[in-house]
């Protein structure tokens, strides 16, 4: 009885040491698990704790969760960032503190023709080679600040203008923005060439008269026929003026003015051949003037527009064929397109002068078409017309023999 009484004592004290080395075992288990999955945190593998570390298995599976989302939806951000940059119109690169390239759109690889690939750690002066860009950059090197040029680049389809921009960016990084200006520039360039254009062209006219009326200012003026000479001329210049001011008022309507109805049909027979009955007249019997076919189709369109573009066409074969000449109109249906033709054997348009053309004021012969009347803007109206009207002009010439205008017209304006 004795014995036993001793023994219970170190039993219980075996048994206390084997559950809190079990407890302990467990403890070190589970340590040991956590450092393990802390060497790679992935979500599938995390422990599966009993007790405290249950808890903490569980909090650090939300916050590894977490991290997760947070790290996608910055992922899907920056995708997102860097999709917007690819779809911008204008090019985008960025710079480090050398000016070599980081990063660049695809927009600034089609303006500098450059490879997202190949070129990122190369000096941007290196793969720029223009002098305005180089003396850009040494400027923005000087003084690093916003600073912007224009460079004239090859394109694909011709000469291009960029305007380029350094702007400097955080860190001593810059980006560079690139947008292309040509079309601007070209229009800029329009506009200005038709200001000087239009004062020029009024200005000599002008001028021609002011010299006859200081003949006129005199202790001794003209009198008699040399009076009646001198007042036509002046009436000639004042005509010219009117003309002038005419054709400029309707380009400036048909730039202004809606485009021409569609619901409203156009007797084309009929308007060429009262327009035949004004060239017959402006030709005053020197030419032959003939309609080769005249079709009944009417044509959806302006009137007005229609008559001012044919009208140019036909007065211009009057006006460009020599004495003797014939002149043939057409109005026909061909491949279902509503075409109008005027054929000439007039001096005829070398080929190097039919692009141009229908440019405000360009002439082949400057002096001839002043002198036969011309204001230089009738085939600028014709195109303008044609263009309302969905039409486009064809021009086909030979120098000395002569020359064909086309104007075709899209199927369904047909009626
Ligand atoms: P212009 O008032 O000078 O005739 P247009 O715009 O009507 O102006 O024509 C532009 C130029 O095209 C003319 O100056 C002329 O050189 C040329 N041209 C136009 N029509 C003919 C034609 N039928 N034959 C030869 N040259 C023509």
């Amino acid at each position: 009885m004795s014995g036993e009484t001793t023994l219970w004592p170190l039993l219980l004290l075996a048994a206390l040491v084997i559950a809190l080395g079990a407890a302990l075992a467990g403890q070190i288990r589970q340590r040991n698990a956590l450092r393990d999955w802390l060497a790679a945190p992935e979500l599938q593998t995390i422990p599966d704790g009993s007790g405290a570390w249950r808890e903490i298995f569980s909090r650090l599976q939300a916050l590894r969760k977490q991290e997760r989302r947070q790290q996608f939806e910055l992922g899907n951000a920056l995708e997102r960032f860097r999709l917007t940059i690819q779809a911008l119109p204008a090019g985008v690169m960025l710079l480090d503190g050398q000016l070599r390239i980081v990063w660049l759109n695809d927009a600034a690889c089609r303006h500098f023709a450059l490879d997202a690939a190949r070129d990122p750690g190369t000096l941007v002066s290196q793969l720029i080679r223009q002098s305005e860009f180089q003396q850009l950059a040494a400027a923005y090197r000087a003084h690093p600040s916003r600073q912007s040029a224009q460079l004239r680049v090859a394109g694909n389809d011709g000469e291009r203008v960029l305007s380029v921009i350094l702007i400097p960016f955080s860190e001593g990084e810059t980006l560079l923005v690139s947008t292309d200006v040509t079309e601007q520039v070209r229009t800029e360039t329009i506009r200005r060439d038709f200001i000087a254009n239009v004062s020029h062209e009024l200005r000599t006219p002008l001028t021609v008269i002011s010299g006859f009326l200081e003949q006129f200012d005199t202790a001794t003026p003209p009198t008699g026929e040399a009076a009646r000479a001198f007042i036509r001329l002046m009436a000639e210049q004042a005509e010219r003026m009117k003309r002038l001011i005419a054709d400029l008022l309707t380009l400036s309507r048909l730039e202004n003015s809606e485009l021409p109805p569609s619901d409203e049909t156009v007797d084309i027979a009929a308007l060429v051949a009262a327009l035949r009955t004004e060239a017959l007249a402006l030709s005053a019997g020197q030419h032959t003037i003939e309609t080769a076919e005249l079709s009944d189709a009417k044509l959806r369109g302006s009137a007005d527009e229609l008559r001012s573009a044919f009208g140019n066409l036909i007065f211009n074969a009057v006006r460009y064929t020599p004495a003797g000449g014939r002149i043939t109109l057409a109005w026909r249906i061909v491949d279902g397109q509503p075409t109008f033709s005027v054929t000439d054997t007039g001096i005829g348009i070398a080929a190097e002068h039919i692009p141009r053309l229908t440019e405000r004021f360009y002439r082949v012969d400057k002096g001839r078409a002043t002198a036969s009347g011309g204001t230089g803007l009738g085939l600028a109206i014709v195109k303008h017309v044609l263009a309302r009207h969905g039409g486009r002009l064809e021009i086909t010439s030979v120098p000395g023999r002569g020359s064909t205008f086309t104007c075709r017209f899209p199927v369904e304006r047909s009626v």
